[in-house]
């Protein structure tokens, strides 16, 4: 049965052949849409401040991909992407990374299983992946939370009143 999901990009490393993190989410769009992925949207790209101790920017963006495969044969299938744009999956998390591609939601629900959690843990607190996300799917709702994309986003980014 084919499945819905909401795929979250990073990029804060050039690559050899795609350039710029922006060309690198460029071609990691194309790559989604093959081997049994349709890329049913993407996003634009936004540059974000870097998170973690490495100083380069991120470009982050979001993809809207339709496939039979479930969650965690999908997420080989993203890690098999992330190593064919020269990541090695070493060292810490938050490293510098050429591609980075997470879950962030899924047309099934909410999903925990061997160390894989959709939506992604840190999904409502990250306007880089909320933005791209809400772009694409406003409506879409967070199983966990029952907010919309649209809704997590505006909790993060509305100005709030002095305490
Ligand atoms: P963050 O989770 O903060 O975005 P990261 O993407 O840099 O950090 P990685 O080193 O790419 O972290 O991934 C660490 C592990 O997270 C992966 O091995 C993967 O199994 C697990 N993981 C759990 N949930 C998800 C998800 N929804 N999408 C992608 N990976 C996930
Ligand atoms: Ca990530
Ligand atoms: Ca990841």
């Amino acid at each position: 049965m084919a499945q819905g999901y909401l795929i979250a990009l990073g990029s804060n490393q050039r690559h050899p052949v795609h350039g710029s993190p922006r060309g690198v989410l460029a071609a990691a769009f194309a790559a989604l849409d093959r081997q049994g992925v349709n890329l049913l949207g993407a996003s634009p790209v936004m540059d974000s401040a870097p998170v973690g101790p490495t100083l380069r920017r991120y470009a982050n963006a979001a993809a809207l991909i339709e496939t039979r495969l479930d969650p965690d044969d999908l997420l080989d299938h993203l890690h098999t992407i992330e190593e064919q744009f020269g990541r090695r999956r070493m060292g810490q998390a938050w490293r510098s990374r050429v591609l980075d591609l997470d879950i962030a939601l899924w047309s099934g629900g909410a999903y925990a299983v061997s160390g894989l959690t959709i939506p992604h843990i840190h999904l409502r607190h990250r306007t880089f992946v909320l933005g791209p996300g809400m772009s694409l799917a406003p409506d879409w709702r967070d199983p966990i939370t029952g907010l919309t994309l649209r809704h997590l986003h505006s909790r993060l980014t509305r100005p709030r009143p002095l305490p």
